[in-house]
């Protein structure tokens, strides 16, 4: 579903990504792993247009994503949760779930909008009671399952998550993780970075290691679980 090649991706003359390639098919929810600065946001950000100048070869259901903007490539089926949520803080939750919808209203498609505020709505209950509540005093948690909730709004084929436990109590993380497992079993195609190694690894098929702008590691995640440097390295103590 979707192929990099040989990525490289820079900002200035800092080489983030490292001729990078991984693939993730249809129906797989895939994590990748490393530390901070490894180089994870950004390969997320080249996939998803909001990075211009990379090298290399994205390319999504047989279409080259090199050169699309970022609306077009939320068309396509890809829509991302971004790293520290982004969510429009002075607009209401409801507001911000419509803004996720928006190439739904481009298309037209607005009675399949309603249906989507509804599956969101059963998926997360809070943001119905919250439904009118500015979206930049909900917490933490709540942000993140508003974030979850607008990018669904598009109706992805590929859901790309930048850290979505980051920051968050335990509880809300075991919750985040769940909805993420039953999105996957409803057929959308996960591609998950998180610096929770475990915890993405153990929902995940695949995982890849990204070290330093390169990838250094790739297997199934039952592999990389008991991978040695990737337990000394990601994993801690059990
Ligand atoms: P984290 O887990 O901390 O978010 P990451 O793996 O997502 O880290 P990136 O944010 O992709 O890492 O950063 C990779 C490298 O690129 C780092 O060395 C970072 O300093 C650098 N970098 C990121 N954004 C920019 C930017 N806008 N300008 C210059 N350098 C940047």
């Amino acid at each position: 579903m979707l192929r990099i090649k040989n990525l490289k991706c820079s900002y200035g003359s800092i080489v983030a990504v490292h001729g990078v390639s991984l693939s993730v098919k249809k129906g797989e929810l895939i994590s990748i792993i490393g530390a901070n600065g490894a180089g994870k946001s950004t390969l997320l950000l080249a996939i998803c247009g909001l990075l211009k100048n990379w090298e290399g070869e994205i390319v999504f259901q047989d279409k080259d994503l090199k050169g699309m903007s970022p609306p077009a490539i939320v068309r396509s089926g890809i829509s991302m949760v971004p790293e520290g949520r982004q969510i429009f803080s002075p607009l209401s939750v409801m507001d911000n779930l419509k803004m996720g919808a928006y190439t739904m209203y481009r298309k037209g498609l607005k009675s399949q909008v309603e249906e989507d505020f509804d599956m969101v709505m059963e998926m997360f209950p809070i943001l119905r009671e919250r439904a009118h509540q500015l979206a930049g005093t909900l917490s933490g948690g709540e942000q993140q399952m508003l974030a979850i909730g607008r990018a669904l709004m598009a109706r992805p084929r590929l859901l790309v998550l930048d850290e979505p436990s980051m920051g968050l109590a335990p509880k809300i993380v075991e919750m985040i993780f769940n909805v993420i497992t039953t999105l996957q079993s409803q057929g959308v195609t996960i591609l998950l970075v998180e610096q929770n190694a475990r915890a993405a690894l153990k929902i995940s098929h695949r995982g890849y290691v990204l070290e330093t702008g390169k990838m250094v590691l790739q297997g199934s995640a039952d592999e990389l679980l008991v991978d040695d440097d990737v337990k000394r390295a990601y994993l801690g103590r059990d």
